[in-house]
């Protein structure tokens, strides 16, 4: 028996998106630029994708540009938003928050560090919730580009953007979101919340790696990263990926035609892991439980090495991750973790991120594998390798 349990890193291709990029791998190899059938061919499978995930969205297919994935779509908006505000007159300032995913973070800080703009990390509460006065109390005349992701890829708390998108509204401030873990999951409303840059990731969605989504509103003026043959509205360079946007766009129709099903299914699976977690002593919930992603479960268990305890799920069949990454040799705790002042001394943090492949077995030997593992780890003093 075997339970993957780490949907947040990654989701299984759904058979049925497969079936819809098959034909553009296999024989249908046209670039959606060029003039002739192939070519045609290619450019309307790009545009039913764009459909696709417009329609799931809530937008104009005009605002959806595919990427290489959530990595470059982050590093497009943040970088280019800023850029093009700065051109403008604008300012040169930027804010976000300290549990951003790393391709926004990195990018705000290199722009502070390399390009001359200033920078506002906003931390983050306990409980992995930014304060919207906080936020919005960082914003300033020469602000340009205010970036909150949705909801976080480890702890899974959803942001307050309903409450920070409509109070920046007449900030003359774009705004961006992280979405790559909200999408399919939470709600998201980009009219409502004024949300005019939004990256999406399709392998964190039951589509292909190495394609990914920006929207970005038309009314927004955004510099390139990557010069080249002026695809996507100008703002993207590079042959157009058909058979990974094709997946895409099935994927983001998949997820917009299910999640009435799915996010009730997936806290249940969530809330089952949970109730079985809770049977080790010293088991603590990271991150708020209300503002939550549904297949999100963050866990501290005391007494035991993060590494040590994922290794044994690993050795059990069961796949998780931990909040540490392992930087020359010695567990570090990540930059979420640091900013929810999470204890870190011989206390385990596990993530466990349900899917649409996920069934109740899986939860179940997730459970059972768990509470074994941190009793034997115990017993030797906690497993740590030190
Ligand atoms: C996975 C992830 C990304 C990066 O997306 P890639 O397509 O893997 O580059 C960005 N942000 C969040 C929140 C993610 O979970």
């Amino acid at each position: 028996m075997s339970a993957y349990l780490d949907h947040a890193a990654t989701t299984p291709i759904d058979p049925s998106v497969w079936d819809a990029m098959r034909p553009y791998l296999e024989g249908r190899h046209g670039n959606a630029s060029s003039l002739h059938a192939a070519g045609r061919e290619a450019r309307a499978a790009v545009e039913t994708a764009r459909e696709q995930v417009a329609q799931a969205l809530g937008v104009a297919p005009l605002d959806v540009l595919f990427t290489s994935g959530g990595t470059e779509a982050d590093n497009l908006a943040v970088k280019g938003l800023a850029w093009a505000g700065r051109d403008a007159g604008q300012g040169a300032h930027l804010v976000t928050t300290a549990i951003e995913h790393h391709a926004v973070l990195e990018s705000a800080e290199w722009l502070a560090a390399r390009q001359g703009f200033a920078v506002t990390v906003v931390p983050v509460e306990r409980d992995g919730l930014v304060d919207p006065e906080r936020l919005l109390d960082a914003v300033r005349p020469d602000t340009v580009v205010v970036s909150v992701m949705a909801a976080n890829n480890e702890i899974g708390t959803v942001q307050p953007l309903e409450v920070i998108g409509p109070a920046l509204a007449d900030r003359g401030v774009a705004f961006h979101t992280d979405a790559v873990q909200a999408f399919g999951r939470s709600r998201l409303d980009l009219a409502a919340w004024g949300i005019g840059a939004l990256a999406l990731s399709a392998h964190k969605f039951n589509g292909p790696k190495g394609v990914g989504v920006l929207v970005l509103g038309r009314d927004l003026a955004c510099e390139q990263v990557l010069h080249g043959g002026g695809q996507e509205r100008g703002v993207r360079s590079g042959t157009l990926n058909t058979a990974g946007i094709v997946g895409c766009g099935a994927a983001a129709e998949l997820t917009a035609t299910t999640r009435a099903d799915e996010v009730p299914r997936l806290r249940a699976l969530r809330d089952r892991l949970l109730d079985g977690l809770a049977a080790i002593d010293g088991v603590s919930l990271n991150g708020s439980r209300e503002r939550r992603l549904p297949h999100n479960a963050h866990v501290a268990i005391a007494g035991c090495d993060g590494e040590a305890l994922l290794l044994a799920l690993d050795a059990a069949g069961v796949a998780a991750s931990t909040g540490s990454a392992c930087q020359s040799g010695a567990a570090e705790p990540s930059h979420v973790l640091r900013a929810i002042g999470a204890p870190t001394e011989q206390v385990a943090h596990l993530r466990f991120t349900c899917g649409r492949t996920t069934t109740q077995a899986d939860v179940d030997l997730a459970a059972s594998a768990c509470t074994d593992a941190v009793k034997r780890l115990r017993a030797v003093g906690g497993g740590a390798l030190a």
